[in-house]
């Protein structure tokens, strides 16, 4: 019964719990998708009989390293490296790099098993894995990032391949990063593979569309659950949170459909323009200059101001897009939107709603795009860079974009056809984690015991 069944995954969540101690992101994660799996397990015996939900939630591989490197001034510095490799039955493992000096294996664990269950959603045979460091970009010079890049690749190099373990970018990893990593990678295998990375430069293997499709993609994606609604995103009231790589495309897509996009974010403040943000102006600031919004409130005029600290969830609006990080969005933050009328509520950031703020947002009928869904078309369009190295190809950006939509349009229906089917509808949260480990768990069934 749904009952018992439910019993067993408490125990189960309890387990891993108890295996994996000191690692509450990964916790979290786990509950979030186990909690959703009841009504699959009942259903379908022979997993729970295979141990799938056991197997799936330990890595296959986790790799933890020494990255020793010299600042500018000739002192040395030591991080640590971690890649985890943690399901690979659809495909390579694949997922992005992350540095930040909140990184830690607990954090890496978490991203990676989202990662596996949002890249089964995209439907493009791409396993799931995640890594990074607890390097800290910020403030360094182009050639500490190098150093730094050139020492992770030295250890890590022996772990990837195009068909083996395919690393992008995350938080702190973009062009610049991949392009450093790629150059070593390139010399320590005397090899160039061009789908060991994605998010290169277009130049030399990268895909139009890779640094967009991530914010694209959740826009198109939150488009599509208003049109299920009846409503139309132009005209909307949109709260952007982050200034990063994510944050900035969701603000271009969200501006080209005709919403309004007053504010954007970072860890120290947020910025409200009254005249909508002015995207120029912020890529200059953070993709030129590398700059905070507070900058960008300083040099934009009468029509922006700065609230240092404080949630940029206060404003109110129509559609929020959580684009920053973790656990950003809070059940205060998600009692005050709902105050204000939100409602949209779509992750372009990885796991950035608490859980008890995302009861609040379904209780309240606000429909929920969740990141294993919503934030798909950046790995997504990874996998279309894969198939263009693969086939020595460079598609031109608008076949790129129209792949990305329809990626999109896919993974949009079948979550909501999953929810309606396991008698859950119009919760995308439960549709994507049922859908996502259905798949990898027919793939693990058919492979035998892995
Ligand atoms: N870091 C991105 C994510 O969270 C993309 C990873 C990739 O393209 O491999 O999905």
């Amino acid at each position: 019964s749904l009952a018992s069944v439910a019993t067993w995954i408490e125990a189960l969540e309890q387990a891993v719990q108890q295996r994996n101690p000191g690692e509450p992101e990964f916790h979290q994660a786990v509950h979030e998708v186990l909690e959703t799996l009841a009504p699959v397990i009942s259903l379908r015996p022979e997993l729970r009989e295979a141990k799938l939900v056991e197997r799936m939630a330990e890595p296959e591989r986790q790799i933890i390293f020494r990255v020793p490197w010299q600042d500018d001034r000739g002192e040395i510095h030591v991080n640590r490296g971690f890649r985890v490799e943690f399901n690979s039955a659809l495909g390579p493992y694949k997922g992005g790099l992350r540095f930040h000096p909140s990184v830690n294996l607990g954090i890496v664990k978490f991203l990676a098993f989202e990662q596996i269950f949002k890249n089964a959603l995209t439907g493009l045979g791409i396993g799931g894995g995640k890594g990074g460091s607890d390097f800290d970009p910020r403030g360094r010079s182009d050639a500490e990032v190098m150093r730094f890049c050139q020492s992770f690749m030295t250890e890590l190099h022996r772990h990837l391949g195009e068909h083996t373990d395919v690393p992008a970018g995350d938080i702190g990893v973009g062009a610049r990063e991949i392009g450093y990593l790629f150059g070593q990678y390139r010399r320590m295998t005397n090899r160039w593979e061009a789908g060991v990375l994605t998010g290169k430069g277009t130049a030399w293997g990268g895909s139009h569309v890779r640094t967009e499709a991530t914010g694209y993609g959740n826009v198109l994606f939150t488009a599509e659950m208003l049109k299920m609604r009846g409503e139309h995103l132009a005209g909307q009231q949109v709260t952007v949170s982050g200034s990063g790589n994510v944050a900035i495309y969701t603000v271009e897509k969200a501006q080209e459909l005709g919403a309004h996009v007053r504010t954007v974010s970072d860890s120290a403040g947020y910025v409200v323009d009254d005249k909508g943000i002015d995207l120029p102006l912020l890529k200059q600031i953070k993709e030129v200059e590398r700059g905070r919004v507070s900058d960008y409130a300083a040099r934009r005029g009468s029509s922006a101001r700065y609230i240092l600290g404080g949630s940029v969830w206060e404003v109110p609006t129509d559609v929020a897009l959580p684009s920053a990080t973790q656990n950003e969005l809070t059940a205060k933050d998600a009692a005050t939107l709902v105050r204000n009328g939100v409602k949209a509520v779509s992750e372009g950031a990885n796991m950035p709603t608490t859980p008890d703020a995302v009861r609040i947002l379904r209780d309240a009928g606000v429909a929920f795009g969740p990141a294993k869904a919503a934030n798909a078309g950046g790995v997504a369009t990874s996998a279309l860079e894969m198939r263009q190295n693969a086939g020595r190809d460079s598609w031109p950006f608008a076949r790129v974009e129209e792949e990305l939509a329809q990626v999109m349009g896919r993974i949009h229906d079948t979550v909501y056809e999953t929810a309606e089917r396991y008698d859950r509808p119009g919760d995308y949260a439960a549709g994507a984690n049922i859908a996502g480990f259905e798949r990898v768990a027919d793939a693990m069934l058919a492979q035998g015991l892995i």
